[in-house]
């Protein structure tokens, strides 16, 4: 028996020391507290209407409170916390009524003045599925059970919260790579095109629009149209964005270039007015880059391009990733004001690859998030991916957002997507971006719906 324990005390132990390893690679307890923690917190408050909620994560001996709302504590020793019961559990644990649970009988939080009458605590793990830390909402009064949809929300918070440990581990991973030597390939990019070439291309002409459909992922309808900019370039063929659109935002000619992509969409929408071509209640949206932002005047440039060209502010959307506001957040939420206010729709796009910080998504004035392509192209990969991508939809419906899955390239993602409610996506499976010629035939499609590759295949059987 002895034996026996002696055994999978070594396994605990063994555990223990992974469980460590998996939370210093991750650096959380070396920073000062972060207000995307604090935006979790509150939101859990909110969404519960919890007194406290605790986001901890445990070392050896203590667990260091995060972020914390309603209570105001740093750390708590560990054997007294509930963390060491979670980790026990491997899993959430719900204590609606604390008096009546035998466990608790004469326990005493150690949590000054905290004396719940119930709590709910859930793990937030690693990125190999080790306990780091709890995330607990209490209350001063019993609660009814906990629901699944309400247990999984508060699943769905601790997975935020474990995304951005996740990218603190690879931050510190690349960090301690130390300076990589650059392939030859991106070297050569980075030196190419000049700023003269970008704007003799500008001049004459050679850049030009193709066109993503994004649609309802229940019907299929194309909903609203993405512009997204090419450099026919005489030598090299079609060059894709990711070769130009970082030097120009780098040299400046993002500005020129960026009011030839308005003003070129704005044309494109009064053309398709014109001629009836199915556009009725579709959007056309445009990606604006940082130094669009801090350039006075956005608002009234753009105002000008929708009296010029005669288009209604509805037809027009602009995307922008966080990262392009958070360098000036006060202004860029004067800016999003004033966009709004003519009525033009903001999108969030790349959602989670930047700080995914819920604080910007609550105070800047999005009506719909983007979900970058990497997390949809992993969300078939497993429960956790998955998870990550249900957290999103979730959080955005919370808000009062739309969602907009990027990239969905097969049917079992767009099932998923459908599954989970995401209701809007784009991506290869419905169609590649293409020329304004091309988008126009779809546009005249029945109801503007795409047909469903399934059905095809199954007629052709
Ligand atoms: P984005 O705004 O996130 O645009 C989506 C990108 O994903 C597009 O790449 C699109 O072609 C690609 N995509 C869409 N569906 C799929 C799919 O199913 N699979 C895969 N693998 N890719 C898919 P693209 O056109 O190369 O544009 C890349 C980025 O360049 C855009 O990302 C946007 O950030 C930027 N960009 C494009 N046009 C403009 C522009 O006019 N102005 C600015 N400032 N940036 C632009
Ligand atoms: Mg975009
Ligand atoms: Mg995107």
């Amino acid at each position: 028996m002895a034996h026996v324990k002696l055994i999978s005390e070594s396994i605990a132990w063994q555990q223990e020391e992974d469980r460590l390893a998996a939370l210093a690679s991750t650096a959380i307890l070396d920073t000062e507290p972060e207000p995307t923690f604090d935006a979790v917190t509150r939101l859990a408050a909110e969404y519960f209407q919890a007194d406290t909620v605790l986001l901890g994560f445990a070392d050896e001996s203590r667990v260091w409170i995060k972020s914390c709302w309603g209570e105001s504590v740093c750390e708590l020793p560990r054997q007294s916390s509930i963390f060491d019961m979670v980790l026990a559990e491997d899993g959430p644990i719900v204590v609606p009524d604390v008096s009546k649970h035998p466990a608790f009988e004469g326990r005493r939080f150690v949590v000054r003045r905290l004396n719940p009458a119930s709590f709910a605590s859930v793990p937030v793990r690693s990125h190999n599925g080790m306990i780091l830390g709890v995330l607990t909402i209490f209350g001063s009064q019993p609660r009814r059970k906990m629901v699944v949809d309400e247990l999984r929300m508060l699943e769905s918070l601790a997975d935020m919260v474990a995304g951005q440990l996740e990218l603190r581990r690879l931050r510190k991973c690349i960090q301690e790579r130390g300076p990589q030597p650059v392939p030859a390939s991106l070297s050569k990019a980075k030196h190419w095109p000049a700023g003269s070439e970008l704007r003799a291309a500008l001049e004459q002409r050679q850049f030009v629009l193709y066109y993503q459909p994004e649609i309802e992922l229940a019907t299929r309808r194309i909903v609203a149209l993405e512009a997204l900019i090419r450099w026919r370039h005489p030598e090299r063929g079609l060059v894709p964005p990711a070769e130009f659109i970082p030097i120009a935002e780098d040299n400046g000619m993002i500005l020129p270039i960026g009011d030839w992509v308005l003003s070129e969409t704005c044309d494109q929408i009064q053309s398709w007015n014109q001629e009836r071509s199915g556009v009725e209640g579709l959007r056309v949206c445009v990606n604006l880059s940082a130094p669009q932002f801090s350039r006075e005047g956005l608002a009234d440039h753009i105002e000008a391009l929708l009296m010029r060209s005669g288009i209604s502010s509805c037809q027009l959307g602009l995307e922008m990733t966080e990262s392009s506001l958070i360098s000036d957040a006060p202004t860029a939420l004067g800016v999003l004001g004033s966009l709004r206010r003519l009525g033009v729709s903001l999108s969030m796009d790349d959602f989670g690859t930047g700080y995914s910080s819920l604080n910007h998504l609550q105070s800047f004035p999005f009506d719909a998030l983007k979900i970058d392509r990497s997390f949809v192209n992993r969300m078939t990969y497993g429960e956790q991916p998955l998870q990550i991508v249900r957290t999103i939809v979730e959080l955005a419906r919370v808000m009062g957002m739309d969602v907009v899955a990027e990239g969905i390239e097969t049917e079992a993602q767009h099932h998923l997507l459908r599954e989970i409610g995401c209701r809007y996506g784009q991506g290869y499976l419905y169609a590649k971006p293409m020329t304004a010629e091309a988008v126009t035939h779809l546009l005249r499609l029945p109801g503007r719906i795409l047909p469903d590759p399934t059905l095809a295949a199954g007629r052709m059987n």
